[in-house]
């Protein structure tokens, strides 16, 4: 049995997280998979009743669980100063991914072909389809080494920052890499600068010798610069993009905008032993929260990435995912990927379209 903490959070979060959770039990019915869920508060919400983003009671509660299921934190954007909102984000998104040690960042981005008018590409380039996984380093590199500060006044004075990594963050990092390769279309892609930073040439070399132990996986190298670029020109060619933190906070945006809505782009952090942290890539959306209007799918296919890395069933999890296919195939729509000649759902009946078509 698999024990889920839910943290639907603000905004749309509560709202397409009851699609999501509909999902799990339409999965458990159809396959066994015995989830269990307990709901817990974070963001805005746990502040109405705490006075805390992030309180003791959640934290205890996720530590009691196999998995995070997480909605989005935030408010309108206007109330930011607000100090219900202050800070909302980085107190619950970045204290949750400190306490368990959240280290890998697993962004699938995937453009069905039904969806290519929603891409910023052009049409010859979105029309051949993209389906890529980024995997970012999410704990160590330039966010987090040290020194950095500033020193020195007026035309002398001066910031820094430092680029540091351990052989052992990288290896682990690069082997949760290959083996999402493994499980996919076989290529690896390592992204760096190691024409210029020293970090990077040892980046280099040790995802080298990582790769030794996987020799059926393709593997390359790329300058991130070249990276960047090719996502645009040709991003079919990629399958698993490998990258360190600040690289990949840059290229897993970048690879977003490419699918069109930020309420299809599922996301996981994970940490050791099988426990991670799954989230639609989007934010908490006050611009359409309460109008029952949002994009559930991110947030099933967030749920999805949950059944195969924290519950070890790649069944239930694809049969989320080709219940999602089915019904882009369909051509049901929320508002944001709407196209002539589609049908427009709300949430409710895109979720309930969804685990309608699990088989
Ligand atoms: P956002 O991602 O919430 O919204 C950006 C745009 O995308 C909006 O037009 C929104 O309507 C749309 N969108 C996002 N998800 C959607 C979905 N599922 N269906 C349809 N449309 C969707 O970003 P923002 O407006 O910059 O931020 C709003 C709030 O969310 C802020 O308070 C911000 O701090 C917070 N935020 C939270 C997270 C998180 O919890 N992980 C991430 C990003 C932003």
């Amino acid at each position: 049995m698999a024990q889920i903490a839910v943290i639907p959070g603000d905004g749309i979060g509560p709202e397409v997280m009851e699609q999501a959770i509909a999902v799990l039990e339409r999965v458990n019915a159809l396959f066994q998979t015995d989830l269990s869920f307990s709901y817990a508060l974070a963001g805005g919400a746990a502040w109405e009743k705490y006075r805390d983003h992030l309180p003791e009671e959640t934290i205890e509660l996720c530590r009691s669980c196999d998995a995070i299921l997480f909605g989005s934190v935030g408010g309108p954007v206007m109330e930011q100063s607000h100090i219900k909102w202050k800070n909302v984000e980085r107190n619950a998104l970045l204290g949750l991914r400190k306490e368990f040690s959240l280290y890998a960042n697993i962004r699938p981005v995937r453009l069905f072909p039904t969806l290519a008018y929603s891409s910023v590409l052009r049409k010859d380039i979105a029309e051949k389809g993209i389906d890529l996984v980024v995997v970012r380093e999410l704990t160590g590199g330039i966010y987090f080494g040290d020194p950095k500060g500033r020193s020195g006044r007026g035309h002398k004075e001066s910031a820094y920052d430092t680029m540091r990594y351990s052989r052992s963050e990288i290896e682990r990092i690069a082997r949760q890499a290959f083996k999402i390769a493994e499980k996919r279309r076989k290529k690896v892609t390592s992204a760096d600068k190691a024409n210029v930073l020293e970090t990077m040439v040892f980046w280099r070399e040790v995802v080298d010798s990582i790769s030794a132990e996987f020799p059926e996986i393709e593997y390359e190298h790329m300058y991130v610069d070249n990276a960047a670029m090719q996502l645009l020109k040709n991003p079919s060619q990629f399958d698993v993009i490998l990258c360190g933190n600040l690289f990949g906070d840059i290229l897993s945006d970048e690879s977003a905008a490419l699918a069109g809505s930020l309420g299809m782009l599922p996301s996981a952090s994970l940490g050791r032993g099988g426990f991670g942290m799954y989230e639609p890539g989007g934010g908490s959306a006050p611009d359409i929260a309460g109008t029952g209007t949002a994009n559930p799918v991110a947030q099933i296919l967030s749920a999805a990435m949950m059944l195969r890395y924290s519950c070890a069933r790649p069944d239930a999890a694809e049969a989320v995912e080709r219940a999602v296919e089915v019904t882009m195939e369909q051509g049901f729509r929320t508002p944001d990927i709407w196209n002539d000649g589609c049908i427009t759902v709300n949430t409710k009946e895109m979720g309930a379209r969804i685990t309608g078509n699990l088989e």
